[in-house]
This record gives structure tokens, sequence and C-alpha cells, in this order.
């Protein structure tokens, strides 16, 4: 049998609509009443959206959900987190992104940008489970499980698929030094792969780097050449409006992660600025014992609720954060999704507009990010299969 699917009467930008993939990608928003498919979902009473992409997580510290928590980052991460994952072995790891993947999957994301260690065990877990990941080959100058040579031979020889990517992942400016970060840019533009790494997350972060180097992390990163559109840069709480013209005009991403920088007292994103830049926003939830979870549905209603904060409530719109969410971190991992649309790869969610937190349903969008949770969500379906 092929592998088509058919959506019959589902909702769509206020109308009733059948929907027909096939090899991934919505080639039919309006089919025939009759139409036939492989498979078919009844879509009467359900609304159809785009999926979540999650551009920043370390899935498998799911393991560390609960732990150590109620600490500011540094403290966090040297007494608890480090000494934790020295701990860990392939095993667990393996453990820890099972549970995040069910999480992830049961929460309406079908993507996730991952940087963690022992990457073969999370690879077979999304090659498995249907969904989308860019992994990455992460590198810290201490830590034992980065080893440099290694890592070069694993990123030369990696082909990708059509859902899993392999990424270069040195960790921050704090954990990896001057040749490690040049080394990961020249690996990363030589084999065509991104580069993940987290920026200016903290004061102590953005005060070590120019004690250390007379620069923010954001110039002192350009000033290397790292930069560049192919950058994923996670967080950036703390960045002035030069900076943030820096990154727009590299063409950085930036994974704004507010759920992770609320929890480690890490300061409130500069949504005015990021905005007005024009730089590319998209969400992220971070790991999850700064979270405590990776629902990127909470993770929009944060954001939005967080820009608004300080006094502007027009600031950051239901609809724009729900492009953060989606189409933002599709378009900077290269992938032609977020949008349900013909011809687009079939990546979506589909929502009971029965469920009391729907209703009624004066403006689809504004329920979805504000009022929702994730057991309004019936289906996900991820390259054109249902996860
Ligand atoms: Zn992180």
């Amino acid at each position: 049998m092929d592998n088509s699917l058919l959506i019959k009467n589902v909702l769509l930008d206020g109308e009733r609509r059948n929907l027909l993939v096939r090899d991934g990608r919505f080639v039919c928003m309006d089919a025939a009443r009759g139409a036939e498919a492989a498979k078919v979902i009844d879509g009467e009473g359900l609304a159809i959206l785009p999926a979540f992409y999650n551009t920043h997580t370390h899935a498998a510290m799911t393991l560390m959900r609960g732990y150590g928590d109620d600490r500011p980052l540094h403290e966090w991460l040297e007494q608890w987190v480090w000494p934790f994952e020295d701990k860990l072995g392939p095993e667990d790891i393996r453990h820890g992104s099972e549970i995040a993947i069910r999480e992830m999957i049961s929460t309406g994301t079908v993507f996730f940008n991952d940087m963690y260690f022992d990457i073969d065990e999370t690879i077979q877990l999304v090659e498995a489970s249907g969904m989308r990941a860019a992994i990455g080959v992460t590198m810290m100058d201490n830590h034992p499980k980065t080893l440099k040579d290694e890592k070069a031979t694993r990123i030369r020889s990696w082909k990708d698929s059509d859902r899993i990517q392999l990424t270069v992942a040195p960790h921050s400016v704090y954990t990896a030094g001057r040749e490690t970060l040049l080394d990961a840019a020249r690996l990363a533009r030589e084999n065509g792969r991104k580069i993940h790494i987290h920026i200016s997350e903290t004061v102590k972060e953005v005060q070590d780097c120019l004690a250390q180097t007379g620069m923010t992390p954001v110039r002192y990163l350009d000033s290397l050449g790292l930069l560049g559109p192919d950058v994923i840069a996670a967080h950036c709480v703390h960045v002035d409006k030069e900076e943030w013209d820096i990154l727009a005009e590299r063409g950085v991403t930036v994974s704004h992660c507010p759920c992770s920088n609320m929890k480690l007292g890490s300061g409130r994103f500069p949504y005015e600025l990021a905005i007005a830049s024009g730089a590319r926003i998209t969400l992220g939830t971070d790991g999850c014992s700064s979270n405590n979870n990776l629902d990127m549905r909470e993770e929009m209603k944060t954001a939005a609720l967080l820009a608004k904060v300080t006094g502007d409530a027009a600031l950051l719109s239901a609809a724009q954060v729900l492009r953060w969410a989606t189409r933002n971190g599709a378009e900077a991992f290269g992938y032609d999704a977020g949008e349900i649309a013909s011809g687009k790869l079939a990546d979506a969610v589909l929502v009971d507009l029965s469920n009391p937190k729907m209703t009624p349903c004066h403006n689809l969008v504004s329920n979805w990010v504000y009022s929702a949770d994730s057991s309004c969500i019936k289906y996900v379906i991820c390259n054109g299969k249902i996860l």
C-alpha cells in the first residue's frame, strides 16, 4: 500500500477541508469527499495546526527533572549537573532520551535540536520514533566525553537522512576555549553542518568573557568568525542593541528559552531589541532540569506573557509566537515545514475543539497559545506519519 494519509473534514483557516498527504507532504488541501488513502483520520471536531520545532534542548536531561532545583545556572551546573552527568553511561542516556521523546511527541513536538553525549543512543531512538532531530556533537574542553579527534571523524563520515541531521555543538564560550571554537567552526563549515552553541545566557558569562577576552560573547564569537547563518544560538538574554544587529546581520538563528531563563534566574529576554533587529527567533525548552518539562506550548505562552510584563500588551502576539515555535524553527534547520499548506512537509498537530480549554473558539491561535494544554492534542503527525 502507498504512504498516503487523508485527514477528513478538519478545520483549517476557518473552513472544513479534506487534506491529502503523500510522500510526507501535503499534496491537496481540498480533496474530494470521496477521496481515498492508505490511512484516513476523521478530522470532525478537530483543527489542524503546525507541529512544534524545539530548537534547544538536552533530551536526556529528563533524568534530572526536579534535581537541583531553585539554584542559579553556574552553581547548578558545577555542583549538581556536571557531577551527575559524570556518572551517566550510554544506557542511562537511552532511558533519558526515551522519556524526552515520549514527552515531546505527546506535547506536539516533531523536531528537537539536541546537545548531549552518547549520541548514538539518541539517534537510534529518534530513528524509531518517527520524529526529526538535529543531534549535536558536543565540544567542551573540561568534559571527558568530548574527545576532539573522535568527533571530527564522526562529523566527516555522517550522512543526513530526511529526519536526522548532525550538528557541531561547542557548548559555550565558558566551556570551550578559542582553539575549540575555531576547530568547531572549521569542522562545521567543511562538512556543511550547523553550529549549536549557548550564547550570553547569564550576566556572569558576559562578565567572565569580558574579563578574559575584552569582548562580550557575541563580539568575541564574531571576532573568531564563528557567527553565520548556520549558527543556532541558545538564550541570548544579555545581548545589547549593537550585538542584536550583529546577530541579525550574520543571519544567526536565536533559540529563546523563556522557562529556563526564568527558572535559573538568568534574566528576561530583550524582546524589544530582538524583534526590532530582525534576527530569526525560535523557541526552545532547554533541558528538562531547568524547565522542568519539554512542552513547547507552555514555552509559547510563557514567552508571550514575559514579553508583555514590562507594559506593552501588543508585544509578541499569539500568531507571532506560534511562528517562532513552528515555522521559524523548521526554516532554521532547512525543513520545508511549519505551515499547513500544499507542498509543505506534513508536520502537524490535530487539536480537539470540544475540549473545554478550546471552547468557545473566537480565535483558534489564541486558544492554542493562551488557553490550551497538551490534553487538547489528538494526533501528532511528522513527515506524513502519525506518531
Ligand atoms: Zn542549554
